[in-house]
């Protein structure tokens, strides 16, 4: 059986003052059911992995280095992260894709290197609207699950996203349809490729969730939870979307 994850993408957004917000999301989930993993920008990870709320949130970044050090200016080790209280890492976002040139090598570079500083990786995949209306999306998904999860993926060190990147920021939904098919698909491969681990890693849907699309999406099958972005960053906005899964 597979735990509910609502996982929220801050993306470069949040301050000190933002703490309170965080405290409030906490405290408004005491429900044991849903794991909650909150992924601010790498300055904010040590204040909120040290506050403690009532109900027990993990701390996420949004990206690490494939190196446990050296000459990266800029960059953040895993090692580093883990240390600073994050227990999760965000790998392989669009926007990390699009912006940075990040290749689905590089993706699982830094999953193995989340995974060796004992965080759990959780692996952003997703087609593009041309994909989409090309008719590619179970290609280019299936492409990059098998390149971006390293093999020694587990039910405890993985989890995976997929995000169409059409829908991000957008507004736009995939119809339930859309999204079961994906998920359906991704959860073969997953069990093809890793047997019991595949069936135990949580699949999570990302794309312009909110309170009012939440409960309809997630009563889809195999999809275990979500990664939220702009409805992540006020207790208000998500809430409801936490509730929607317990
Ligand atoms: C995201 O950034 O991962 C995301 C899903 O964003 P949004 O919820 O704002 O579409």
């Amino acid at each position: 059986m597979r735990r509910k994850l609502a996982a929220g993408n801050w993306k470069m957004n949040g301050a000190l003052s933002a703490m309170a917000e965080v405290q409030a999301i906490c405290d408004a989930h005491p429900a044991p059911g849903v794991d909650l993993l909150l992924c601010p920008p790498a300055t904010l990870i040590w204040p909120m992995a040290s506050m403690r709320g009532s109900h027990p949130m993990a701390v996420g970044a949004q990206d690490c280095h494939m190196a446990a050090k050296g000459a990266h200016t800029g960059d953040i080790a895993a090692p580093m992260l883990r240390e600073a209280g994050a227990t999760h890492a965000i790998v392989g976002h669009s926007e990390r894709r699009a912006d940075h040139g990040e290749t689905s090598a590089t993706v699982r570079a830094k999953a193995e290197a989340a995974h060796a500083a004992g965080m759990t990786a959780v692996v952003c995949i997703g087609e593009t609207l041309e994909d989409r209306e090309a008719g590619r999306t179970l290609d280019v998904v299936g492409t990059q699950i098998a390149a971006s999860a390293p093999d020694g993926a587990t039910a405890a060190n993985t989890v995976v996203a997929y995000e169409p990147v059409w829908a991000i920021g957008t507004g736009k939904v995939p119809t339930l349809r859309q999204i079961g098919e994906v998920h359906a698909f991704l959860r073969a491969k997953l069990v093809a490729r890793l047997d019991d681990e595949g069936t135990g890693i949580r699949l999570l849907y990302g794309g312009s969730v909110k309170a009012s699309n939440a409960a309809e999406i997630f009563a889809v099958d195999d999809v275990d939870g979500a990664l939220v972005g702009g409805a992540s960053l006020t207790c208000a906005d998500f809430s409801p979307i936490i509730s929607a899964l317990e």
